[in-house]
């Protein structure tokens, strides 16, 4: 499989570099990335996803565009209110990128319908806003060995995760264990600095698009001050306790 002249051009800033080139586009190209919360984390994520062109986007989010979304959700416009989020995010990703395949689910995912959507993903983005939808994700791609990528940002304090399960790898439940009242501390409450999850979901589609390419892989954890801009990358370890990849089986 080669580049076509058009993709040639589209991603000769690609092409430049030693890291990526041509047969690193040609991964981009085959591989298929899973959006799941096309959100303030989702919108800037898909965005570079798509103009770097990662060959097969799909992307789930069951919500529609309000006014209030538009102070962070970079792909929506004022046009796109009350429209259902995926539908829109794939208008405009499809006026970015045309030569993508583009597959927006406008569904809630949940434990019945996350393997029909996300089996042929090779990546997980974690965007979304909730724990339940966090902790199934993190069970799902344990179990399938998938590599999982999650994203959070809340007030002025955002974090990026990555779980390599491919191999051993800690999970999202070792640093962040279940417990019993599920309290969804999301931006709805607690507002969040705009900017901020730009930072946060670019560093989620730069990771993947790095794991794609080669270039990362095993665990990683970093948080980001947004009134600072202080970085901190932390070793992240197994739980021995852990209530999932401490305890159940891989496939
Ligand atoms: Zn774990």
């Amino acid at each position: 499989m080669m580049l076509d002249d058009k993709e040639r051009l589209r991603y000769s800033r690609h092409l430049l570099l030693k890291e990526v080139g041509e047969q690193g586009q040609l991964k981009l190209k085959n591989a298929h990335v899973a959006v799941i919360g096309c959100g303030g984390l989702g919108c800037p994520a898909l965005f570079y996803l798509a103009a770097s062109g990662i060959g097969s986007l799909t992307f789930v989010d069951d919500d529609q565009v309000e006014l209030s979304n538009l102070q962070r959700q970079i792909l929506y416009k004022v046009s796109h209110i009350g429209q259902a989020k995926s539908k829109a995010a794939s208008k405009i990703l499809a006026s970015l990128n045309n030569s993508i395949s583009l597959n927006p689910i406008c569904t809630k995912l949940t434990a019945d319908n996350i393997d029909t959507l996300l089996a042929n993903a090779d990546i997980v983005l974690d965007c979304s806003d909730n724990f339940k939808t966090r902790y199934l994700l993190n069970h799902y791609c344990f179990v399938q060995q998938k590599v999982l990528i999650s994203g959070a940002a809340i007030a002025t304090s955002g974090q990026v995760m990555c779980f390599d399960f491919r191999s051993d790898s800690p999970c999202y439940a070792c640093i962040f264990p279940k417990v019993q009242k599920e309290e969804n501390n999301n931006c709805d409450n607690f507002g969040v600095l705009s900017p901020l999850l730009g930072v946060i979901g670019a560093q989620q589609a730069l990771l993947a698009t790095n794991t794609v390419l080669g270039h990362h892989s095993g665990s990683y954890f970093a948080s980001t001050e947004g009134l600072t801009l202080k970085q901190s990358v932390w070793k992240v370890s197994k739980n021995p306790e852990c209530k999932v990849c401490a305890h159940e089986e891989k496939q």
